[in-house]
């Protein structure tokens, strides 16, 4: 790995018909190999439903793709522009130049995606890469490797696979930049390993995203984008809602009308294909524990169907109104319990959301504006989705990224690209200049001249 780092560094920086051949390869590539892709996640998964692969490993990707290719040459051109007056005639210039070596670390709720649109990225800024994908979905980090190989050379693109150990070591290597997507403690981690190397680092991280749903927005609306959100991958998204916050008269309503989506969308979630499975039997455990400590009438399974104990299928369940100091609501939830809290009016539910840590995502229902501006100008969230779940995350040009513990640095579509480029200042004099009037010895006409000038 180190070694392979060393030969990289001394490489120049991929040369603009370069990257876009070999972004129009990897589209290429991405799409011969899609049935691929998405039987590897659903075996890594024991099952996820194909359709989101389609949509979040593949679609997403392929659009990422293309606008970066749109976009390439406008993004990699020079910015120049005259002087300060007082410098005239000189010039100045903003050259985007490759950092280097970017260093990607990948998590396994999106193994694909969340490999393929930060290599976007760092290609079209003319980066070489190294890439660590998750050791919790092997399949798909093997796939992944032997795809990327039918289009990169080891020299461009170096895929490094292993566990835990080895993602350590990773994060320890002199790299030019870090992109890691991953929880917040191990950002913490990783952020402290790249340090010793002043490493800079781009974090996506997770937290938890909240759903606020506004007295005047119709509740079955709300509810079925909520249901959308929440259980599309079984709630493990980084972006679905973690709880939601409605006023006290339209629970009772929103809890009827989320139950009715999930029968429509899931009937029978243990053997339904649309429905995701759990990555793992630990994951499985971890969400199981979660639900300790609840009274029984606060834990709501939205499914008649008892748990398939041959699967790591979980019912999506809703918690009512659980204690702020139960783990359900102090740990990101990542899986397909959703609580929901009531709250007095929109004041207290901002206070709410708050007094915790910054969320990647903020959901805000509403159909006034008044209140659609007062909820983005006094919450701090990576983004705010009006009227509509995850999706923000598929518009390619918005930037994407947390803030505080939700993360550091954004990146998609021209901001992807400035987080993997160093902005390089260049300062041209001119042959002919009036440089001479700043210099030593500073005789009295310089000084009225320079009084001048102030
Ligand atoms: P994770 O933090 O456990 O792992 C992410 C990566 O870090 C993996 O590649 C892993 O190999 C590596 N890693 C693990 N331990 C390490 C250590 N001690 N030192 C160095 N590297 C280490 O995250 P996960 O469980 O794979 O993914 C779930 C988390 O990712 C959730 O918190 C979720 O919200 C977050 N996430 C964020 C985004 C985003 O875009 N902001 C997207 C997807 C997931």
């Amino acid at each position: 790995m180190k070694q392979q780092l060393e030969k990289m560094k001394k490489m120049p920086p991929l040369p603009l018909a370069q990257r876009v051949t070999l972004l129009k390869k990897l589209a290429q590539t991405i799409k011969s190999n899609q049935t691929k892709i998405i039987h590897a996640v659903s075996q890594d998964f024991s099952h996820r439903c194909q359709q989101e692969s389609q949509m979040a490993e593949i679609m997403v990707c392929l659009d990422e793709i293309k606008h970066a290719l749109n976009h390439i040459k406008q993004w990699t051109q020079t910015r120049t522009w005259h002087a300060n007056w007082k410098f005239f005639p000189s010039k100045c210039a903003v050259y985007p130049q490759a950092k280097g070596v970017v260093g990607i670390m990948a998590p396994w709720n999106y193994p694909v995606n969340l490999v393929i649109e930060p290599l976007v990225a760092a290609i079209a800024a003319g980066n070489r890469v190294m890439i660590k994908p998750s050791e919790i979905t092997p399949k798909t980090s093997e796939t992944l490797k032997h795809m990327l190989s039918e289009v990169f050379s080891e020299n461009e693109v170096y895929v490094v696979l292993g566990d835990v150990k080895v993602a350590d070591a990773f994060s320890r290597l002199p790299l030019d930049h870090i992109l890691f997507t991953g929880s917040t403690q191990v950002g913490k981690i990783v952020m402290r390993n790249a340090s010793e190397n002043l490493t800079p680092v781009t974090l996506e991280l997770g937290g938890k995203s909240p759903v606020l749903i506004d007295d005047d927005y119709p509740v079955m609306k709300a509810a079925k984008s909520i249901v959308q959100g929440k259980w599309f991958n079984a709630g493990q998204t980084c972006i679905a809602p973690d709880y939601i916050l409605v006023s006290k008269p339209k629970f009772k309503e929103l809890v009827d009308a989320i139950k009715q989506q999930v029968k429509l969308c899931y009937p029978d979630f243990a053997t339904n294909n649309d429905y995701s499975a759990v990555v793992n039997l630990s994951h499985l455990q971890r969400l199981k524990q979660l639900l300790s400590g609840l009274e029984d009438s606060q834990v709501m399974s939205l499914s008649d169907q008892a748990q398939n104990q041959a699967n790591q299928k979980l019912p999506p369940t809703l918690i009512v109104n659980p204690p702020t100091n139960h783990p359900v609501m102090e740990q990101e939830i990542f899986g397909p319990l959703l609580p929901i809290i009531t709250t007095d009016n929109l004041d207290s539910a901002i206070a709410f959301i708050n007094q915790r840590p910054n969320p990647l995502t903020l959901y805000f229902y509403s159909n006034n504006q008044k209140h659609i501006q007062k909820v983005r100008t006094q919450t701090r969230s990576g983004s705010l989705a009006i009227n509509e779940t995850l999706v923000h995350f598929a518009q390619e040009g918005l930037p994407f990224g947390g803030i505080g513990a939700s993360g550091m640095g954004s990146y998609h579509g021209y901001q992807g690209f400035v987080a993997m480029s160093h902005m390089k200042s260049v300062y041209y004099q001119s042959r002919l200049n009036f440089n001479g009037i700043v210099r030593a010895p500073y005789t009295q006409l310089k000084k009225r001249i320079l009084r001048l000038m102030s």
